[in-house]
């Protein structure tokens, strides 16, 4: 007979490397924040040492460290919480400066290299002075201020400021906004919240996401805490849920919430909520939250204009102390169309090769950032669907625009195709003429040339170039 093994009353840990926990943090980084930011910040990171809970990592340089500092203090310093637990703390060492990039895998940084040593910034924000302090997990960062307006968000944009002046007050309550992803529903959020914060609109703030709210619930009914819970969310003056598409399926926390978005209702507190569809098209929601969402305001943000999209380069690339050349704004506004996420990413992207390869921030070094960016983010684009997406757009079967056919409408889809083409694949005069019926090159300049005379004389043709490159580029 076997005894069974004394249990220690501590969980015992298996020690970890500092690779690993590294890979774990990027694990949690990389839903964060976009594919081409995670290259750019966080592969290039190395994990040097783990001793006890703080972890040591190095950068590439000291731009490098403060740019991380700057813009993802606050993600970095959450994840390595999550991974290593409420006291972890984090210190950085840059490579020693090195003027030819080091062919060998860096060398780890002894501890007497390490140039920039710091911890973390206390972790718990208390903006009221009195007991009835809240953390309010608000991103100062996320300001109407750095919110650019345009057609694309005013309602949204107006909406949220009527809430944040006047809390509970207005009949905007619920506010949901909704919108595609990267169209600046969570900046808006914060936005609101903070500014009814400073404002002193509303004492107790608090914004979460719909993942975060349910896994407090479980956690609460693991813990028997389901009082304490329910009571801190129907505490708020105002309460900011994230992505209310999470949930779905969640029936047990859609029965919390439900009833906590009542209770506030009742007192006349303000609830605003964000979403990817209208509320009515939520899927796995129960009807009587729906219904519910549906008694305030609903407001949607759509992908930005071309004007828009310039003016938020311009804003960020100010926000990070540079003046981009108006060419070069207007070449990456013009080629990243449908999400600002990714007009962001592109601009991280220019000014980290800028930094790290000391590149002059020209149309040419945008080329190579886009072609990355295209590449990463989407499938290349085929002949094919464009001609697909055209002939759909003015309703005529495909095969038309690679016969011979010289009827009019089709003759106008047809070059719109081309042209279209030509601009958004990498396709040669050649190779494009081919798949429209075996046409030579020459026709398809002519089809080129003859589409951008017709937008620059006519408005109506030029929206609907605009329209159409819109749907085929968001592939929608
Ligand atoms: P969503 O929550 O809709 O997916 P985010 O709010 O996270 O989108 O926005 C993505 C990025 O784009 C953020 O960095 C945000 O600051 C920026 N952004 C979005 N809309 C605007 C805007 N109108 N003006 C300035 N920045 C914006
Ligand atoms: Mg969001």
């Amino acid at each position: 007979m076997t005894l069974p093994l004394p249990v220690s009353e501590h969980t015992i840990i298996p020690a970890r490397t500092a690779s690993e926990v590294w890979q774990q943090c990027l694990n949690i980084l990389k839903d964060q924040v976009s594919t081409l930011s995670f290259k750019t910040w966080f592969q290039p990171v190395t994990p040097v040492r783990l001793a006890g809970k703080d972890l040591t990592i190095q950068v590439p340089s000291q731009f490098f460290y403060d740019w991380l500092e700057e813009h993802y203090n606050a993600l970095i310093r959450d994840t390595i919480m999550a991974v290593l637990g409420e006291d972890a703390r984090l210190f950085y060492a840059i490579s020693a400066d090195n003027p030819e990039p080091a062919s060998a895998a860096p060398e780890i940084a002894p501890p007497q290299a390490v140039e920039q040593h710091r911890p973390f910034a206390p972790h718990v924000a208390l903006r009221s002075e009195n007991m009835l302090a809240v953390r309010d997990n608000l991103n100062p960062r996320y300001t109407f201020d750095n919110f650019i307006k345009g057609d694309c968000n005013q309602l949204a944009r107006a909406a949220a400021m009527a809430v944040a002046n006047n809390p509970g007050g207005t009949s905007f309550n619920p506010l949901v906004v909704y919108g595609g992803t990267g169209l600046g529903k969570t900046h808006l959020m914060h936005a609101l919240g903070n500014h009814a914060l400073a404002t002193g609109k509303a004492k107790r703030v608090i914004y979460v996401s719909s993942e975060k709210f349910t896994v407090d619930f479980v956690e609460a009914i693991q813990s028997d805490t389901l009082a304490e819970f329910s009571q801190f969310y129907r505490s708020m003056d105002l309460l900011i849920v994230d992505d209310i598409q999470f949930f779905a399926g969640k029936e047990k926390t859609q029965d919390n919430f439900f009833h906590t978005f009542n209770a506030l209702q009742q007192m006349g507190k303000q609830i605003v909520l964000s979403s990817d569809v209208p509320p009515k098209e939520l899927k796995g929601l129960d009807d009587r939250l729906i219904s519910r969402f549906q008694c305030g305001l609903t407001a949607d943000i759509q992908a930005p204009d071309l004007e828009t999209r310039i003016a938020i380069l311009q804003k960020k690339s100010q926000e990070n102390g540079l003046e981009l050349p108006q060419d070069v704004l207007e070449f990456i506004a013009a080629n990243v169309t449908n999400n600002i996420r990714e007009l962001e990413g592109c601009l991280i992207s220019m000014l980290a090769r800028a930094s790290l390869e000391s590149r002059e921030l020209t149309i040419d070094l945008a080329k190579d950032v886009l072609r990355i960016v295209v590449h990463e983010l989407r499938a290349p684009l085929t002949i094919e669907e464009i001609q697909r997406k055209v002939c759909e757009y003015y309703d005529l079967p495909v095969d038309l625009v690679r016969a011979k056919t010289r009827k009019q409408e089709v003759v106008v889809a047809r070059q719109t195709a081309m042209f279209l083409a030509k601009e958004l694949t990498n396709s040669s005069l050649k190779t494009i003429g081919l798949h429209f019926g075996g046409r030579d090159h020459s026709t398809v300049i002519h089809a080129c040339q003859a589409v951008e005379e017709n937008a620059k004389r006519d408005d109506a043709f030029r929206q609907q170039l605009e329209r159409l490159r819109k749907r085929i580029t968001m592939n929608a």
